[in-house]
């Protein structure tokens, strides 16, 4: 899976879940994405969500703005990958 398709792949799944917590304020938005909250109610929006594994080892995680650049997934699942330093452009 390259970013670009993960990308996408997990814009839609936000948005699917956006579209049912419109009844909830901007706060409550918020708290519903917490890493411990999303892995009981949302157990498909994050591959890492199913060994409780965070991305980040921090106390308070929070998914909702979760598109972090760090992140790269192989083809074969979701192991993270080194980036390749970019070449330059030739002058
Ligand atoms: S912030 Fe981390 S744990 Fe949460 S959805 Fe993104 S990659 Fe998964």
């Amino acid at each position: 899976m390259s970013y670009s398709s993960w990308f996408q792949t997990h814009g839609e799944k936000h948005k699917a879940i956006m579209d049912k917590l419109t009844h909830l304020s901007d706060d409550e938005v918020i708290a519903y994405f917490r890493f411990e909250n999303m892995v009981e109610k949302e157990p498909d929006f994050c591959p890492l969500y199913k060994d409780h594994k965070k991305c980040h080892d921090m106390k308070e995680l929070n998914c909702y703005l979760c598109a972090c650049p760090n992140f790269r997934f192989d083809d074969e699942g979701f192991k993270k990958v080194e980036e390749k330093p970019s070449t330059p452009p030739a002058t």
